[in-house]
């Protein structure tokens, strides 16, 4: 345990403390007889998600949505905010990455030991799914601020031997296999989680929805006794993260009766699931009061595809100091005491010299041309503006856009030389997505002796800790209104790094042009045609970098330096998931 008083984080001594506390396997001290029985029977949030991710070693996230539950976890410890966090172990994670030199993507699992990193509880639940008992167990991950509190996270896992082969695969594979075992993976996370949190008489005040997947612990509220709508309504807090109705998965009515209802009444079965199935989603819409997209644009989208329903915007953020290379860190320890607490005065980041800026960067942008030489075998040039780009491959990020007129790329380059460095997985059944990988390779071979790139395999946190400090531009080129938020560009300019990105999601409320960097293309509510919004987008693309990223950077170095201190104080000093998570607390939890 860590010497520090996990509810009011002081430190203590545990040779000398006179309060402690052993449980869940672990001893805990306190500063005071109130943190102890705060500790042991105070009202917690329990922070619901499918993927979390924690730590670079620990697989379980895939993408923007883990990643910003891990920065809720971390934030929230920070803050001294009382939390529990429930998700699935996914022993066999995401998926590893491995790339061919043609780009093709090799779908490895990603196994990993939870009892390497945490540790398990005693505790059993069961949830009845379809016919059979499922037995589900609990690793215990206890997440220690730095300078905070803690939060706990449990990992529910169902690989124990009294469980069928079949079940016991159930929290293998994070958005694995077919609809009936997604609906299992709901089913243990929600109802499980719900009932795993009771067996370890944690109380929950609220409940804290991280996108649909975990939306049946609203029915496994419900069926308790003395609990109505407006009850569980109070209790649960929605947060969606999507934009498009289609991307709302549904269940087949006859499949969720079929495995539900074991567990679920029949009179709330026929309540809650309509004729033509069930989305986890309006479970949550109806059953939450307190219901949130994550950006302004995300919000209006989600409003008219659920009319009716009081939806609000906290925007996204990311955790201040985990995402801020350690040259930004010094550099942030100098100048503005106190920022990681408080990243509001990166406002004042303006008073830094812009010397020190670029020296900070420089270093920053070292790491990863290290890096790249290491993995890649290719020598980038720090001297050369490098453009990066990593997400998931799904279609509507366009990896490829970038590389739809290789003349214009060229010709750009002739104007001062350019470098790229992109990255990103393919959710293994995504055809589409691998391809895209493939064509970035392609693109990249064709360039080849005029303009370097290079691909990173295995997109993880850590990578992308070491792209968004170290490359100069972050591109951004999602298919509007597709992109609820995106989280990546945030990091980006925590470390000074210039925003260069589609008008979607969390860029519509950061970009100020010139200023916080460039804008590509239409914003999700202008009325133009696919066509037009394309055309639009390439012109803005080449064009900007053409005409003025790429002399900024190498004839008007002030003028650059300027703008990635006002990336700094104009976006960072705003999102981050303090900022969010005090939103959070006063809004939603209290
Ligand atoms: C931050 C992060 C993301 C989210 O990036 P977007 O901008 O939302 O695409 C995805 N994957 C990893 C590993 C990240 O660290």
């Amino acid at each position: 345990m860590a010497d520090r008083d996990p509810v009011c984080g002081m430190p203590v001594d545990p040779a000398t403390a006179a309060y402690s506390v052993e449980v869940r396997g672990g001893t805990y001290y306190f500063s005071s007889e109130l943190c102890r029985d705060t500790f042991v029977e105070g009202e917690k949030v329990a922070y619901f998600s499918m993927e979390i991710g924690l730590e670079s070693d620990i697989p379980t996230y895939s993408g923007g949505l883990g990643v910003l539950a891990g920065d809720v976890i971390r934030s929230s410890a920070d803050l001294l905010i009382p939390m529990v966090a429930v998700t699935l172990v996914n022993r066999k994670g995401y998926v590893r990455q491995r790339l061919t030199p043609e780009g093709d993507q090799i779908d490895l699992p990603d196994g990993w030991d939870p009892g390497a990193h945490m540790r398990e509880l005693p505790e059993r639940v069961t949830v009845r799914i379809g016919d059979a008992n499922v037995t589900i167990r609990a690793w215990l991950y206890d997440y220690w601020s730095p300078v905070g509190g803690l939060v706990p996270v449990l990992f529910l896992d169902t690989d124990l031997p009294e469980n069928a082969p079949r079940d016991r695969e159930i929290t293998d594979h994070l958005y694995g296999g077919d609809q009936e075992y997604r609906l299992k993976q709901a089913m243990v996370l929600g109802i499980g989680g719900t009932r795993m949190l009771a067996a370890l008489g944690i109380r929950v005040g609220k409940y804290h929805i991280n996108e649909s997947h975990s939306s049946l612990l609203t029915l496994e509220l419900l069926r308790q006794p003395g609990m109505d709508e407006e009850k569980v309504q109070t209790r649960c807090i929605f947060t969606t993260h999507t934009p498009v109705a289609v991307a709302f998965e549904k269940f087949p009515r006859d499949m969720v009766v079929r495995l539900l209802a074991g567990e679920i009444p029949p009179e709330l079965l026929d309540k809650y699931i309509a004729k033509d199935g069930l989305a986890l989603a309006t479970l949550a819409f109806r059953l939450s009061r307190y219901i949130n997209g994550v950006t302004t644009a995300h919000m209006n989208f989600s409003r008219r595809l659920f009319p009716g329903f009081h939806i609000r915007a906290v925007t996204n953020g990311v955790h201040p100091h985990m995402w801020t290379s350690r040259p930004f860190r010094a550099l942030y320890d100098r100048y503005i005491t106190g920022w990681a607490q408080e990243p509001e005065l990166l406002a004042r980041a303006d008073t830094i010299p812009r010397e020190e800026i670029r020296h900070a960067h420089q270093q920053a942008k070292q790491a990863l041309v290290d890096y790249v030489r290491e993995k890649n075998g290719v020598d980038l040039d720090p001297g050369v503006i490098t453009i990066g780009f990593a997400r998931r491959a799904a279609p509507y990020k366009r990896t490829t856009l970038l590389f739809s007129d290789l003349d214009k790329l060229r010709e750009i380059d002739r104007q001062g030389a350019i470098q790229l460095v992109f990255s990103g997985k393919a959710h293994p059944d995504n055809i589409e997505g691998k391809q895209e990988i493939r064509e970035v390779h392609d693109a990249m071979r064709e360039l080849e002796g005029e303009v370097t790139g290079v691909y990173l395999e295995n997109y993880t946190m850590d990578i992308a800790a070491l792209m968004t400090a170290g490359v100069d531009v972050w591109l951004n080129t999602p298919l509007p209104p597709y992109e609820a938020s995106g989280t990546s560009g945030m990091k980006a300019a925590l470390n000074g790094v210039v925003n260069f990105s589609v008008l979607d999601g969390w860029w519509i409320e950061g970009w100020i042009e010139g200023t916080t960097g460039w804008a590509i293309g239409f914003g999700p509510d202008v009325p133009v045609s696919a066509d037009e919004r394309r055309d639009r987008a390439l012109q803005d693309l080449y064009s900007k970098l053409e005409y003025l990223i790429v002399p900024t950077y190498y004839r008007r170095e002030d003028e650059w330096a300027t703008i990635m201190r006002s990336s700094i104080a104009k976006i960072a000093y705003f999102f981050n998931t303090h900022r969010m998570m005090r939103r959070y607390a006063t809004e939603a939890y209290l």
